[in-house]
């Protein structure tokens, strides 16, 4: 396991012009409270995917108030991450088979990180997804919580797979789903709701004006005075990537001079994405519309979103989906699947649509590339959804008061 050191230096301070000041009061509260608790993350990967996203931002900034965070990350090799991913994809309703050796070897490598692990460095532990999560089976737990966070799509999980997890998953002490629809069945210990987040400050969301995008993109060849639809994903067949361009090809039926830019990127515990990558571009190898941005992030992912005319989010299913937000707070309007956590983001036909089939999806990108003015508004009341929901402030703040509830008396202990 290694622990990853992060640099970027903020302030909550600095989010006062975006957030309520409720939130920003709550948080400096809950922040005095839990001064010299000690809490580590642990997750699958510093790289990649919206889980990396969130911590890489959210560590600094709870560092900031003097808080004990910090965040490990998993080191073990592809030969796992065949297996969680295959887990990852059971656990989000996909028809999986496993061998005996795979669940022999997703516990010998769990078997492995809990020996690298002490618990009793920490008062409370957040083990996020399935990679680490079977590791609490294998320590000697002490005085130390552990919190179980899932961000994935368990709306209809594959059930033999359910059913192993719920053996060892009643040790952790509460757990975290991004909706209520997630929450597994049975679950004997406390139980927390907390949707994702996204930074208003990062390099991917910071405000850039038409020119400052413009200039972004110029290396890619992105020919910004054409129409722009775009989807921003990993390389990962539940997000569609070949639906994407069905619809765009549909609609540049009616829309000729329509181009769709693919921003796609593989994580590094995501095996399957270089497949997926490769089935991808032989797709796409023979239509000079489509260009591929492969491996961007930052305010290069900031300048898709926000030249884009409109954004797809076409998931087949979503834990969350951290770019609707990202595009929503650009004010860009998203069309996107109706699954797991994006019906939390868009109200369909209110800052956007949800679709159910590449077909619908393809006539709302006509409708709003044809329909300026209701594509802005849509636009405009989608950056205020998020900012009133899913900015990092929020996130914070739920994450704290989860800490405090669940250490309980080991506060007052702590302060005392
Ligand atoms: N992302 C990126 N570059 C890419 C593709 C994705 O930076 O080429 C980012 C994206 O902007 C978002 C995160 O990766 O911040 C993906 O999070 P999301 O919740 O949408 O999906 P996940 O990958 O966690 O399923």
């Amino acid at each position: 396991m290694i622990n990853v050191r992060t640099r970027k230096t903020v302030s909550l301070e600095n989010y006062r012009h975006v957030i309520d000041s409720k939130i920003y009061e709550e948080i400096g509260k809950l922040a005095d409270e839990l001064k010299g608790i000690r809490i580590c993350h642990v997750n699958a990967t510093a790289y990649g995917g919206g889980v990396a996203e969130i911590l890489r931002q959210e560590i600094p900034l709870l560092k900031s108030l003097g808080l004990d965070f910090t965040w490990a990350v998993i080191n073990e090799g592809e030969e796992f991450f065949n297996v969680t991913k295959k887990i990852h994809n059971a656990l989000q309703g996909g028809d999986q088979e496993f061998t005996e050796d795979e669940w022999r070897y997703y516990e010998y490598c769990n078997q492995n990180l809990a020996s690298e692990f002490d618990p009793s460095l920490y008062d409370l532990v957040v083990v996020h997804d399935p990679q680490p999560a079977k590791m609490i089976a294998y320590l000697k737990k002490g005085k130390t919580k552990f919190v179980w966070r899932c961000h994935i799509d368990t709306t209809s999980p594959n059930e033999k797979v359910l059913n192993y997890f719920k053996k060892f998953i009643d040790l952790y002490d509460a757990y975290i789903f991004s909706a209520e629809q997630y929450v597994f069945k049975s679950l004997k210990k406390k139980i927390f709701i907390i949707p994702p987040a996204i930074d208003p400050l990062s390099k991917k969301n910071v405000k850039l004006d038409r020119a400052q995008a413009e200039s972004k993109l110029r290396s890619f060849k992105i020919n910004t005075k054409r129409p722009i639809v775009s989807q921003v994903s990993r390389f990962d067949p539940w997000k569609d990537p070949l639906g994407v361009v069905e619809a765009y090809k549909i609609a540049k039926k009616r829309i000729p001079n329509l181009r769709l830019v693919y921003a796609g990127n593989v994580a590094d515990d995501d095996p399957e994405a270089l497949r997926i990558y490769k089935q991808f571009e032989k797709a796409v190898e023979n239509d000079k519309d489509i260009i591929v941005m492969y491996n961007q992030e930052g305010l290069e992912i900031n300048a898709l979103q926000t030249i884009s005319d409109v954004v797809i989010q076409k998931s087949l299913r979503e834990g969350f989906g951290l770019t609707v937000s990202e595009a929503l707070w650009k004010g860009t309007p998203v069309i996107a699947g109706n699954v797991g956590g994006i019906p939390l983001q868009i109200e369909d036909g209110v800052n956007g649509y949800l679709v159910s089939s590449t077909q619908e999806c393809a006539e709302k990108l006509i409708f709003l590339l044809e329909n300026k003015e209701i594509a802005k508004g849509m636009g405009r009341l989608g950056r205020e959804k998020v900012r009133q929901n899913f900015l990092l402030p929020r996130l914070i703040r739920d994450e704290l008061a989860v800490i405090k509830e669940v250490l309980g008396s080991l506060i007052h202990a702590k302060i005392n």
